[in-house]
């Protein structure tokens, strides 16, 4: 499949373990690339999340690669492994500034679902991160949106004029669930897209 190139002027930056990616991304992603107009959204799998440390994450390469199998149906999205070359723990800031300095004068808008944008606003550096890009923030099954609001005031003044809120179909889908469910040897038809589940299936993922 063709993807699109040429000059960018909006960009989708969507960030996540993907271990292993979900319809739940894919509608947040398409979602805003609708809503905002973006010119593509590129999907980061992350490589060693500095806040997660508690379950043991499939290899980097698979997470890349089901991501990968995920994306390939959509013209607009792409996915990169900056995070996952990069040796070490992944600094969203280090990231949105390489992906700044690849797309010169592009407007950046970092897509999070409801319960990731309120783990962002409690960073260290917030305000820097804020000064280079915008946040959108999905809902997401078990977060409303207006709630989430008086949270993040509390944190940042004028929220609104950097992070977004957006309504996307509700997918109470999570990976901790999928990977729960292969392990109990339940199905996860329907919840991800059919390559990915064929991938997880022949490398035997998430078994244990
Ligand atoms: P895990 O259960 O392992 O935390 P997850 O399903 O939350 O996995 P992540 O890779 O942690 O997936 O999420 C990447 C981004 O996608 C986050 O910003 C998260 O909020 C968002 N996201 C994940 N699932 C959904 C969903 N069902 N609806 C909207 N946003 C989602
Ligand atoms: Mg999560």
């Amino acid at each position: 499949m063709r993807k699109s190139t040429g000059r960018v002027c909006k960009l989708g930056v969507m960030g996540g373990t993907f271990d292993p990616i979900h319809y739940g991304h894919l509608v947040a992603a398409e979602g805003a690339r609708e809503e905002l107009a973006l010119d593509k959204v590129i999907f980061i799998p992350a490589g060693k999340p500095p806040h997660k440390p508690g379950h043991d994450l499939a290899d980097a390469g698979d997470r890349y690669l089901m991501t990968g199998l995920a994306i390939d149906s959509n013209i607009f999205f792409e996915v990169s492994s900056i995070e996952i070359d990069r040796p070490g723990p992944s600094y969203t800031v280090d990231t949105i500034q390489f992906i700044m300095n690849q797309y010169p004068g592009a407007e950046i808008y970092f897509i999070t679902g409801a319960d990731a944008i309120l783990e962002i606003i409690t960073w260290k550096n917030v305000e820097r991160l804020l000064s280079l890009c915008y946040f959108v923030a999905a809902s997401r099954p078990g977060y409303r949106l207006d709630e989430l609001w008086e949270k993040v005031g509390a944190f940042i003044q004028c929220p609104e004029k950097k992070i977004l809120g957006m309504e996307v179909p509700a997918l109470a889908i999570s990976s901790t669930d999928i990977r729960r469910r292969v392990r109990e040897g339940k199905t996860i038809k329907y919840l991800l897209p059919e390559p990915v589940e064929e991938y997880i299936a022949k490398k035997k993922l998430y078994r244990r």
